[in-house]
């Protein structure tokens, strides 16, 4: 049951959920096209959603602005790919604002890493700290196979350059069966060497694609028990308060994190929601409620209504996901791709 309050009551109010989970995190999927194709992530002949669906920038600083006011601190644009949006660097400088003024306390982006050697030093410029670039193999036939026909070297000088703007990077790689779980050691090793963090990510049961994701799925309890061999695995403490496990390891002194949706559920922690490139918030990754937050913004030129909107969709956030990934199963846990929702 959704309690209605009077408008007044909400606007600017921090957001706290039914369970008592303050929400002080938005990720925002400013687009759902890509430059790639990851096979895990999209089918090859996608629809994307019509331009004349999306928000515009303005539309999204203003929602993105609303959250700021509710207590958001942490913002991360992602898509699908945010940095082929047009113009998009227009919608970092101007959310810079919230950084100048010590409302937002980060601004971060996730991104595949191919435009990155254009854009890294203006997101340095807006205030962006860190950025996380997705990248599941140092192989470039294999990154071509995984993401239908990227190409590697440009991911890796658009790291480069990240790197040389001061920008603190994080690598993401989704480990897949029999596709890069041979690499995870050499991975590891390259990434600590550069400084940068790595996170594994288990696959999700995230929207329609051609291969069996069974066939895909590599629990990483495994990965960490073969590492196990080689490294000394010291487990940090949360700070993030999302989904990673992080350790530190001994060997490299860098840091690992394990993303396991599937083998070890992290929802009672969870602290943020996610808005699509159409206004549309999503309360739970692996849920398929939503509020449309796209009507009540253009429907008055103050921010009253969807203030409301946001605060009666938080008021209905689930506990968790459920997400199940096996052979008797061949519908995925929800129909949207990870790229209309944001990774
Ligand atoms: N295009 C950007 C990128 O690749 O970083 C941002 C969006 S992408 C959807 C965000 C993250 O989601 C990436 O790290 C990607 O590997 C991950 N991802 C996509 N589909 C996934 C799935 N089905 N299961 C687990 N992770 C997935
Ligand atoms: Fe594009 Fe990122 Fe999905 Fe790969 S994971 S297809 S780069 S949105």
């Amino acid at each position: 049951m959704t309690i209605e309050l009077p408008v007044e009551a909400v606007s600017g109010k921090p957001l706290i959920d039914p369970f008592g989970r303050a929400i002080a995190y938005l990720r925002v999927s400013v687009t759902d096209r890509c430059d790639f194709r990851c096979v895990y992530c999209m089918s090859e002949d996608m629809t994307f959603l019509p331009k004349r669906d999306l928000l515009t920038l303005e539309e999204l600083d203003r929602l993105c602005s609303v959250f700021v006011d509710h207590g958001v601190r942490k913002l991360r644009i992602t898509g699908g790919e945010p940095l082929v949006r047009r113009d998009i660097m227009t919608l970092f400088r101007s959310l810079s604002r919230h950084l100048a003024s010590g409302a937002l306390e980060e601004l971060t982006v996730t991104t595949n890493g191919s435009q990155l050697a254009r854009y890294a030093a203006e997101l340095a410029d807006c205030g962006v700290r860190r950025v996380n670039v997705s990248m599941d193999t140092l192989d470039p036939d294999k990154f071509r196979a995984i993401t239908r026909w990227g190409d590697l070297d440009k991911v890796i000088r658009g790291i480069d350059a990240a790197q040389a703007a001061g920008l603190s990077v994080k690598i993401n790689a989704v480990a897949l069966k029999g596709v890069n779980e041979d690499e995870i050691e050499p991975m590891l090793e390259w990434a600590h060497g550069r400084g940068m963090d790595l996170t594994l990510i288990e696959v999700m049961p995230l929207g329609e694609i051609e291969p069996d994701r069974i066939d895909q799925f590599l629990p990483l309890s495994r990965v960490r028990a073969s590492l196990l061999d080689r490294y000394t695995l010291e487990d940090l403490p949360d700070r993030t308060g999302g989904p990673a496990r992080y350790v530190r390891v001994k060997e490299t002194g860098g840091r690992l994190g394990f993303i396991t949706p599937m083998t070890h559920n992290f929802c009672e922690s969870c602290n943020r929601v996610r808005l699509t490139c159409t206004g549309t918030l999503y309360m739970c990754l692996g849920q398929e409620d939503a509020a449309d937050l796209r009507t009540p913004l253009r429907a008055s030129e103050g921010n009253e209504r969807v203030s409301q909107a946001i605060a009666d969709a938080i008021a209905r956030k689930p506990k968790g996901h459920d997400f199940v990934i096996d052979r008797g199963r061949n519908r995925p846990a929800v129909g949207r791709h990870m790229s209309v929702t944001g990774g």
